[in-house]
């Protein structure tokens, strides 16, 4: 054993490569010896990462958000739900029905674009106005769905991205005592299709927010998800009177931790990595 070990800038490039830090041999006694350790380890590393992106080019692979789009897409259409697309710019007026005003903590993370519009921080606003258009037609239930980029400025980057990808779904008209378990169910569907097999539902009742249904996974309990029941303290400011289930799944964060990752930076739209992989070797 000795005290001699990497250099910071070493560190930093090993991390980048992906190297683990705790299972690499550092045996050696001198600096010329260390960095010669450092080249072989960093060669080898280099090789096997270009390997890497080249097959996945090569052979036209999927990335796994884009593949779990496409397969969370495939099931909520086998359960009868319709999919969604809504603009990605909103009002300060539908944020403030969401009582997104400046007291509220979420206001601070609103990319603006100018006076009265934004860039969306979630769904939701975009799935009520659809709500109450919906709530005229006469069959129950009804059943839709959005996936879709949504904006936050965040302090904390190891679970947040800038800009994410939220599933948001909605099932309106149903009994009301089947709220709960329905919700339960609807958000296992998303969570074992998105290969999660650790994972476990947190119900907090607030008298603000009405009950909230999270799923958190893995063994630091990370939030992948947020579901309301309603009828819901909002729902007034919007016009339902329906009642209904939602839920919004980061999917990135589906990602991180159905991989096993706790970082969320390599698998969200970045121009750093493509799937988990480093694009600057
Ligand atoms: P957190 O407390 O982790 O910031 P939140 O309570 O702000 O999460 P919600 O507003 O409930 O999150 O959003 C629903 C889901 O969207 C979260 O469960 C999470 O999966 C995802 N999400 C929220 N913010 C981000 C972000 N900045 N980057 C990636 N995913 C996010
Ligand atoms: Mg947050």
């Amino acid at each position: 054993m000795n005290d001699l070990t990497w250099t910071e800038t070493q560190i930093r490039r090993l991390k980048e490569l992906g190297v683990d830090l705790e299972n690499i041999s550092t045996d050696f006694s001198t600096p010329a010896q260390r960095n010669k350790v450092f080249q072989e380890v960093e060669k080898k590393q280099v090789k096997e990462k270009r390997a890497l992106l080249s097959d996945f080019l090569i052979q036209g692979k999927k990335s796994l958000l884009d593949a779990l789009r496409e397969k969370l897409g495939l099931i909520l259409h086998q359960q009868g739900f319709t999919r969604v697309t809504t603009p990605t710019i909103i009002t300060r007026a539908a944020l403030g029905k969401m009582t997104i005003d400046e007291d509220h903590p979420l206001f601070k993370q609103v990319y603006w674009i100018n006076e009265k519009q934004c860039l969306r921080p979630m769904l939701a606003p975009n799935l009520y106005s659809l709500m109450l258009d919906f709530s005229r037609l006469n069959h129950r239930p009804i059943r839709f769905f959005e996936m879709g980029s949504c904006f936050r400025k965040e302090s904390d980057g190891a679970r947040h991205n800038s800009e994410f990808t939220m599933l948001n779904l909605v099932e309106m008209g149903l009994p009301k005592e089947s709220r709960h378990d329905r919700l339960k169910e609807l958000g296992s569907i998303v969570a074992e299709a998105s290969g999660l097999s650790d994972y476990r539902f947190e119900r907090e009742d607030s008298k603000v927010y009405g009950t909230t249904l999270d799923i958190v996974a893995g063994p630091e309990n990370i939030e992948v998800a947020s579901g309301a029941l309603g009828p819901h303290p909002l729902d007034a400011a919007w016009g339902i009177t329906d009642t209904w289930v939602g839920m919004g799944f980061g999917l990135e964060r589906l990602v991180m931790t159905s991989s096993g990752d706790t970082t969320i930076g390599k698998w969200g739209k970045s121009l750093s990595y493509l799937n988990g992989i480093r694009l600057r070797i």
